[in-house]
């Protein structure tokens, strides 16, 4: 592994050209795994060079984040014929770490890790919304809580428990089995610190960013449990079961 010998400059490319025509090289896996990312993915990405142009940290959500390369090591495979290039960088909002691969140096990056989390298309542009804005405010934990509540709020509503307030919903929604009862349970623990927010009760102890993530966590599984699980069951069944 080598420290990267180029010290911090503000250089920021202010717009991305476009992607370079690659030039894989024959034969090799990396270049066949690259060929598969990019048709299944279809997306622009950065190349690994000394700054990792992302639109957001996956750590932290921060925009536009200041993602600096520390090391860059080459790696290759038992066969010898998947070399590949890895840049680590760090994130100078939150500190966290997230390293990219390429074939080349300054080359298109084929795969960062971790990728940055989205929200399912399948859930409702409401709910869809909340849990969006939330992912975004990470680096704001109080705001992510009470966004994440929110669209956990949204998702409720939307399964047609719109009365009463946010516990007896709850309760309502476990009794009838739309949630279990472990889900409830965490569907109150969320609850319970979004409301320590939003009446910003001294007693209470400001989220970290750790609660917030683990908050937004819930928010997304139920998301999943309610509405992206059974459109995708529902997709299923209409394909006679050949996926989709
Ligand atoms: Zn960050």
């Amino acid at each position: 592994m080598f420290r990267d010998a180029e010290r911090f400059t503000a250089h920021r490319p202010t717009q991305r050209k476009a992607a370079p025509a690659y030039q894989r090289e024959s034969g090799s896996l990396a270049g066949s795994v690259y060929t598969a990312l990019v048709h299944k993915a279809r997306i622009v990405m950065p190349t690994l060079s000394e700054n990792l142009i992302l639109n957001r940290c996956p750590h932290c959500s921060v925009a536009n984040p200041n993602l600096r390369r520390q090391y860059h090591l080459e790696t290759n495979n038992h066969a010898a014929n998947m070399r590949r290039f890895w840049g680590v960088y760090v994130c100078g909002t939150c500190g966290g770490v997230v390293t990219a691969w390429s074939i080349q140096q300054n080359q298109e990056v084929i795969e960062h890790f971790p990728i940055s989390a989205s929200v399912d298309e399948d859930i409702p542009e409401r709910p869809k919304t909340f849990l969006k804005q939330a992912q975004e405010s990470l680096h704001a934990p109080s705001g992510a809580v009470l966004l994440a509540a929110s669209a956990v709020d949204a998702m409720l509503k939307q399964r047609g428990y719109a009365q009463g307030s946010l516990y007896a919903r709850i309760e309502k929604a476990a009794n009838d089995h739309v949630l279990t009862s472990e889900m409830a349970s965490w569907a109150h623990a969320v609850r319970l610190d979004a409301n320590d927010q939003r009446h910003a009760d001294e007693a209470a102890t400001l989220p970290s960013g750790e609660d917030a993530k683990r908050v937004l966590e819930f928010a997304l599984a139920l998301g999943e449990y309610l509405f992206v699980l059974p459109k995708r069951i529902e997709r299923g069944i209409k394909g006679g079961g050949k996926g989709g």
